[in-house]
């Protein structure tokens, strides 16, 4: 049992017990992450009045600081105290529900757009961009497409792989139109298939609402994928790809949320090429309040997507989960190296 010793010594020194009763409340920099606001069943009135109660109880117990003064931030790591955060992944359409309830109470989150769903879900482009074609590719359960270019190269996703055959299509068509024409031409299920995967995402119609009421907005990636393992080409195309649009449509973005946002994700190579794409920093989901000049792997708190009565609510928020949750990745480590000692 020489592993469970170590388990306790190491949980008490190390994780977030040390982050939560060592760190005190007022020097943590608290960043919140949110996909849905409504439980399963809730009505929207229902989630409104929560949201509406979690939103004053946030603005009274937080500084609550908007994207750009978060960014301001982060390269002296000189935060007001008790800074908070809030970010929403996705875009999923509720946001569209609630975000008057935060601007109620002077709360300006920011939202992290999947591009490629976006440009599905906006019926005004007039036909399928490369990004939402990529991401089409990516999430297609059916992975039988077969794709000719002109040029010779075939790309067979189902023999290939999805992931190096995806990286094939965006070398070849992130900068050429022609190729992109010819990849629109026989993506001929296109319509029906990213109908299904993106209605229930805002249209940029919908996110320029948003900003003007205060949103800001940062990349969540062009094709929502698992960024660690693709090539170099790749990563440049959805860093440097959705960064450009979000510009180009919001005139700044400053923020990257890694999709999925595991340690898995993240790497040094990730984070090179990040940081040559112009980002001054990228969340990952793992939880924590410390940002130890880890600028590309900020960590934020999950907010699961139920409905959260006001004790587990506020509990959440101030990192209640985090001893537990870095108590279970110990165990998982320390089980992987001692697999047999406990019989
Ligand atoms: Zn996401």
């Amino acid at each position: 049992m020489h592993w469970l010793k170590q388990l306790g010594v190491r949980t008490i020194a190390t994780t977030g017990v040390q982050r939560l009763f060592m760190t005190p409340f007022e020097s943590q920099v608290t960043s919140l992450l949110f996909h849905r606001f409504f439980g399963p069943g809730e009505s929207v009135s229902c989630g409104r009045e929560r949201i509406r109660k979690m939103c004053g109880w946030l603005s009274q117990k937080f500084t609550v600081l908007n994207a750009d003064q978060f960014a301001d931030c982060l390269p002296t790591q000189e935060f007001p105290e008790r800074t908070l955060l809030i970010t929403i992944d996705d875009a999923h359409k509720e946001v569209l529900d609630v975000i008057d309830v935060f601007q109620q109470f002077g709360i300006s989150p920011v939202v992290f757009v999947p591009l490629g769903w976006i440009d599905s879900a906006s019926s005004q482009q007039p036909e399928p961009t490369l990004a939402a074609m990529v991401t089409l590719l990516e999430h297609s359960d059916d992975c039988h497409w077969k794709l000719e270019f002109s040029n010779g190269v075939c790309v067979d996703l189902k023999s290939q792989g999805r992931l190096s055959g995806i990286d094939t299509i965006v070398e070849l068509c992130a900068n050429s139109e022609g190729f992109t024409a010819e990849l629109r031409n026989q993506l001929t299920e296109f319509d029906a298939k990213s109908r299904d995967l993106t209605s229930e995402f805002c249209t940029w119609h919908e996110l320029q609402s948003l900003h003007q009421m205060g949103v800001s907005m940062g990349s969540h990636s062009v094709s929502h994928c698992r960024m660690a393992g693709h090539s170099a080409g790749r990563l440049r195309y959805e860093f440097e790809e959705s960064r450009r649009v979000l510009i180009q449509r919001f005139g700044t973005c400053r923020l990257f949320a890694y999709p999925y946002g595991t340690r898995d994700v993240h790497d040094a190579h990730t984070e090179k090429l990040l940081h040559a794409a112009g980002y001054d920093n990228a969340f990952l989901v793992h939880a924590g309040f410390g940002l130890n000049g880890k600028r590309f792997a900020l960590p934020r708190v999950d907010i699961p997507d139920l409905e959260l009565n006001d004790r587990l609510f506020r509990a959440l928020s101030v990192g209640a989960q985090i001893p537990l949750i870095h108590s279970k990745n110990v165990f998982r480590k320390e089980h992987r190296r001692h697999p047999k000692s406990d019989q």
